[in-house]
């Protein structure tokens, strides 16, 4: 399944997932902990599960409090973008509204994100509704219509697979599991940019 998609994909008919996918928000995780804590060793490629006190040897407080801090108003503001996400955005919003579907209970400070990440997007054709839960992202989207979701956690791909969305993997440490494999994996924006405008234009 991780073959090029092969059918067409209607930019109107898409979502995006936030956290992970659009901003690369553990790479200010991975800072905080080594600042915070002199956890000098650790890097991204650890993040080897969702859970990360799962696969972390690092204490549960420590971690919620990374967490915390890593996801509050003033660090969410400090989040890079993924690469090329901001072009491949960009060109789809001349073909509607950019919906962002995030399990965050706070839409305000990853809004306000992508209103600078996005600077050359209208501000009225970024759309972002937070759930805050990953289970409630099915009924959102299905209300709006969308046919296709770009999300990193392997579980909120499986529970929309199950329901009739389509979603497309995006490859991060945390999802590189076998079970993974049962979805198209996007890994970089560029290649999604390929299925999205195939041939490098499709303006
Ligand atoms: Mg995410």
């Amino acid at each position: 399944m991780n073959d090029a998609w092969r059918e067409p994909i209607d930019p109107i008919r898409l979502a995006f997932d936030i956290d992970g996918v659009v901003a690369d928000t553990m790479a200010v995780f991975v800072r905080l902990a080594r600042e915070r804590y002199g956890l000098t060793h650790l890097t991204k490629d650890d993040l080897r599960c969702y859970e990360l006190h799962e696969c972390l040897d690092v204490d549960r407080e420590v971690l919620n409090d990374l967490i915390c801090l890593t996801l509050d108003d003033e660090h969410t503001l400090q989040v890079p973008a993924m690469e090329g996400a901001t072009e491949v955005l960009t060109r789809l919003a001349r073909h509607g509204p950019l919906r962002f579907v995030t399990a965050r209970i706070w839409p305000e400070s990853i809004t306000r994100w992508l209103h600078l990440t996005l600077h050359e997007v209208p501000g009225d054709r970024i759309q972002v509704i937070a759930t805050g839960a990953p289970e409630a992202k099915r009924q959102v989207l299905h209300d709006l219509g969308i046919q296709f979701f770009l999300e990193d956690r392997l579980e909120t791909c499986r529970h929309l697979a199950l329901n009739g969305i389509q979603p497309f993997l995006y490859d991060q440490p945390w999802n590189r599991l076998p079970e993974g494999d049962e979805f198209p994996r996007i890994v970089s924006w560029d290649q999604f940019g390929e299925w999205v405008f195939p041939g490098n234009g499709g303006e």
